[in-house]
């Protein structure tokens, strides 16, 4: 399989450290908010990467970190705590919200058909793991103490802009002209990996370290969960494009220099989804959600399709327009599907051609748009119905668009009540704006008797059937 290095700016062809298995690994979400559809996407382009790898025949152990504790508000190590700023807006403790949004975040990849990789680890269970890696780094001197801190030490390194050539100065991002800078740091691009002293002293989480009471800081948390999970060499390291710099250069930095030998052979990268203004982020407070989108009545799986019918390597705008054209096709292909005739004959023949089409558009880089193409292509053939549905049942390991689980009846009827309870909805947001609550609750328990639940979230009012 081969799939763009970002390491060597190359499609290069996979070659595992250990014959047949890969070691992967996901830096995982910051758990202060709701997942945005941008972060999804990442996870969307990474859950079929990985299952790609299985689909043409690698045993892959798949690792994902929950970050919740040390990242702080600007990707260098400025700002606040996003953990801490998420209970204060909410008036929890830092663990209640990293609780809650870390189920939150489990519920939407459910919803998106996104697998579960294999361990999922969050920062705060291993700060021992974390205090020893430090301790490591500082006997082999590529760390140092200062102002209470424990800095990474750039400049022992003989290559530390491992993904580029840009200049120190250039490569500043995230360093934002309200937050002054470290004045502890012996060189520019030195990183905390254990902050004691810092502006902020009402830090929720901290643990006692040979340096004093404190926490870690956010890259060290997934050189050390990787490692404790895929051994000192890994193959395939994944994340959205904004984790290049600093949290995957720094990554390599200190664990090439804790380990003294080559880490992490390949770096999968996603591009982001961007909305019409720009860069979605969950800082900006508004953003779009998994259940924003079902409330506008979109299966999240057409969401997913949406993603998978660009390339992840290509930035993609988020539109309405795009999204309804999508849930059109999807539509129609599920509607398609469902007409198929289980006559029982595959052709194994048709069924080897047709699956290995679909693997080379996987082994070329993750082609998940010719992929779709191969599933449209394939089910126009003149080929039995019973082929063509072992090879849907086949190609779904890996799409994940629930393309076998509805039925031609089920969707019509779906879309029809959908555009009913959307306009009660509305009707319903126009009696509140009025103050007129009776109409309101009204509107509520016609849907109630009707078997539609209502809920009203931060985002908007989203409806669920019951039983
Ligand atoms: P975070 O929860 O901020 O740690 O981010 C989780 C994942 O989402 C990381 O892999 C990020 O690189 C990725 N990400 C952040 N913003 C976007 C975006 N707009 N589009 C795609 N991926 C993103
Ligand atoms: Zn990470």
């Amino acid at each position: 399989m081969d799939i763009y290095n970002t390491l060597t700016k190359k499609v290069e062809t996979i070659v595992p450290n250990e014959e047949g298995k890969i070691a992967m690994y996901t830096c995982g979400p910051t758990v202060y908010h709701y997942a945005h559809i941008g972060n999804l996407r990442s996870y969307i382009c990474e859950d079929v990467l990985e299952k790609a790898l299985r689909y043409v025949g690698y045993d892959v152990k798949r690792v994902m970190n929950i970050t919740d504790v040390g990242h702080l508000s600007s990707d260098a190590d400025e700002g606040e705590d996003k953990m801490l700023k998420g209970a204060k807006r909410e008036h929890k403790t830092v663990m209640e919200i990293a609780k809650f949004y870390t189920d939150a975040f489990f519920e939407d990849c459910k919803k998106l058909n996104i697998k579960t990789p294999d361990v999922v680890e969050p920062a705060t269970n291993c700060i021992d793991e974390f205090i020893h890696m430090i301790e490591v780094l500082i006997e082999k001197g590529y760390a140092y103490v200062a102002g209470g801190n424990v800095y990474f030490d750039t400049s022992k390194l003989d290559n530390y802009h491992v993904f580029s050539d840009h200049s120190q100065d250039e490569l500043l991002v995230g360093v934002r002209d309200d937050v002054t800078e470290d004045e502890n740091k012996k060189n520019k691009n030195d990183f905390v990996l254990w902050f004691t002293k810092s502006k902020f002293e009402d830090q929720a989480l901290k643990w006692d370290s040979p340096w004093g009471v404190g926490y870690p800081g956010w890259h060290i948390e997934c050189s050390c969960i990787s490692m404790k999970h895929l051994g000192e060499y890994m193959d395939i390291h994944c994340g959205g494009v904004d984790n290049i710099f600093p949290h995957h250069t720094n990554e390599i930095a200190q664990s090439e220099a804790y380990l003294g030998h080559k880490w992490c052979n390949y770096w999968f990268h996603v591009q982001h989804l961007n909305d019409r203004s720009g860069k979605m982020s969950k800082s900006k407070g508004d953003f779009l959600t998994v259940s924003l989108l079902e409330s506008k009545g979109y299966n999240p799986l057409v969401y997913r399709m949406f993603c998978l019918q660009s390339h992840y390597r290509k930035p993609l705008e988020f539109s309405y327009e795009i999204m309804d054209n999508t849930k059109t096709a999807y539509n129609k292909l599920i509607n398609k599907i469902a007409s198929l005739k289980d006559d029982g004959n595959v052709d194994n023949n048709a069924f080897d051609e047709y699956r290995k089409k679909f693997s080379d558009a996987l082994e070329n880089d993750v082609n998940t748009s010719m992929a779709i193409t191969v599933l449209y292509d394939m089910l126009k053939a003149d080929i039995s119905d019973a082929t063509k549905l072992a090879l849907v049942k086949s190609y779904d390991e890996v799409l994940s668009l629930g393309l076998l689980d509805a039925g031609e009846s089920n969707n019509e009827v779906d879309e029809e009540l959908e555009k009913y309870v959307l306009e009660k909805i509305e009707q319903r947001a126009a009696a509140k704006k009025e103050k007129d609550f009776a109409t309101a609750d009204a509107i509520r328990n016609e849907l109630l008797e009707r078997g539609i639940e209502l809920k009203d979230t931060r985002e908007g009012t989203v409806w669920k059937k019951i039983d």
